[in-house]
């Protein structure tokens, strides 16, 4: 079995890669080990050190790695760019910081002392997407890696090239050999890894049936999983928001990544008493928006990741137009390049609102009042991110307690950062990542108690 890298906007393919035996996986699987056996003791002001030389190389070359990602998923260079120093920046930031969170915890009890302490766990297993194809990979190696556990990374099959460049890349900061690996195996052929007594929890970030299937292997190993799913955010927008400020977020919150993001702006839920201003300030925009190269500085989307991908959404499209939609902007596609669009008098029971739509698809749907949009906004099965646009903000707290999500975000776009805890409700997934949770996600939290 091979994987192929395709360059989305050309359709070319780039490199080819053979999977690796079930004896080359057991090889990795024992460097695993024994690279998790070395990082466990070694210190923490070490393993450090050695964060702080991944986010250096991460810098120093961050045109070379963003044009792996630029090539193998399609999104701009300048997007894979930005990604590649987010990953450095969140390296600094906790190399900087962990130190405290793995500190014992002391707890009053009736014995002499007691505390919970953090230890690693061993191999940590992560099964990773391509829409962020480095991001995603070192939001969860980054906490886990500095907690002295070890990774093994099964990318998507059409990023293998970015695999292969971080695992060199945490080898070259000075990572023990088998601290953090590449596996290229088919998703079909995860079982015996999951079951493996060496791998202690699995992460997938992806979606939701690549998350049910992967958590019932994992159940039935008893192994821990963080989920983080699918997502279909709403953006509400009241009639007292910032309009002109919120119609601007918006495009971008959708259109980023070509819109291939979990935590993507896909339903825009307005009063409608401001529908009609929002609809002329957003349409504006993304019929100004540069879909193409996504080598050219001028360009804002690339193309999507995969044909079957943009195929999939321009089915979504056309099925709630058939179901009384009206498209104002874009929506032409050939191959992967899809032209940036805006749906309009979007419903329930339409495709554009029921399901997830992974693209560059805005969608309007208007609501009643704020009690409406609310409800609007928890009519979905997902739940990770919601943001909310109002200038009052006691009544945004109040409303943010309705949503259901995991993450809510007043008057800003909803976004992942090292220092806020991520992650999703329903069928979005559960577990978190970053911030203090997503250290101590795969961690032993060891009760001590001294009488
Ligand atoms: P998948 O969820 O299928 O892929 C994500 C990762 O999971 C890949 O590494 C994939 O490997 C792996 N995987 C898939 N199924 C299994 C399985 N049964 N067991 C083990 N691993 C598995 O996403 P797609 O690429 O197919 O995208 C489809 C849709 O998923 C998108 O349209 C979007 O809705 C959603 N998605 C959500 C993401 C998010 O950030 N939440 C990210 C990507 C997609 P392989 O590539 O080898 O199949």
């Amino acid at each position: 079995m091979t994987f192929k890298s395709i360059y989305p906007y050309t359709q070319e393919t780039i490199a080819e890669y053979a999977a690796h035996t079930p004896e080359e996986i057991e090889k990795k699987m024992q460097a695993g080990w024994k690279a998790f056996a070395s990082l466990r003791h070694e210190s923490l002001q070490r393993r450090c050190d050695w964060m702080l030389r991944v986010a250096e190389l991460l810098k120093n070359n961050a045109t070379e790695h963003a044009t792996i990602i630029s090539k193998e998923m399609g999104k701009t260079l300048k997007e894979a760019k930005a990604e590649v120093l987010k990953c450095a920046t969140t390296a600094e930031y906790y190399a900087a910081n962990i130190a405290p969170l793995l500190e014992p915890r002391p707890i009053e009890s009736d014995g002499k002392k007691s505390y919970a302490a953090f230890e690693p766990k061993g191999i940590v297993l992560a099964i990773m997407p391509w829409n962020f194809p480095y991001w995603q990979v070192f939001r969860f190696a980054i906490p886990n890696l500095l907690a002295g556990n070890a990774a093994i990374l099964k990318h998507a099959s059409n990023v293998s090239g970015c695999g292969l460049a971080i695992e060199k890349l945490f080898l070259e900061a000075g990572f023990p050999e088998g601290a953090f690996q590449t596996v290229l195996v088919s998703s079909k052929d995860m079982e015996p890894l999951i079951a493996d007594s060496r791998v202690q929890g699995v992460t997938l970030t992806g979606s939701t049936p690549a998350g049910m299937s992967v958590a019932a292997l994992a159940g039935k190993y008893i192994k821990k999983t963080v989920l983080e799913l699918g997502g279909s955010d709403p953006f509400i927008v009241l009639k007292d928001a910032n309009l002109a400020e919120a119609a601007k977020t918006a495009v971008k919150a959708r259109m980023q990544n070509a819109g291939q993001s979990c935590i993507a702006a896909k339903r825009w839920i307005v009063e409608k008493n401001i529908a009609e201003d929002f609809t002329q300030q957003v349409q504006s925009v993304i019929t100004s928006l540069r879909q193409g190269d996504p080598f050219r500085a001028d360009t804002d989307t690339g193309p999507m990741a995969r044909p079957d991908l943009a195929e999939e959404l321009s089915s979504q499209m056309e099925r709630s137009i058939a179901q009384g939609a009206q498209l104002l902007a874009g929506g032409e596609r050939e191959g992967c390049n899809f032209i940036p669009a805006l749906l309009t008098g979007v419903k329930p029971g339409m495709p554009a609102f029921d399901e997830e739509t992974f693209g560059p698809l805005a969608v309007i749907i208007t609501a009643n009042d704020e009690a409406s949009a609310i409800r609007l906004a928890n009519q979905t099965p997902f739940g990770l991110g919601a943001a909310l646009w109002t200038k009052d903000i006691e009544k945004a707290a109040r409303l943010a307690s309705l949503i259901e999500s995991g993450n809510v975000f007043i008057n800003a776009m909803v976004r992942s950062d090292a220092r806020l805890p991520f992650g999703g409700i329903k069928q979005s997934g559960y577990g978190r990542e970053l911030s203090v949770e997503g250290v101590h996600e795969f961690m032993n939290i060891k009760t001590v108690y001294i009488q």
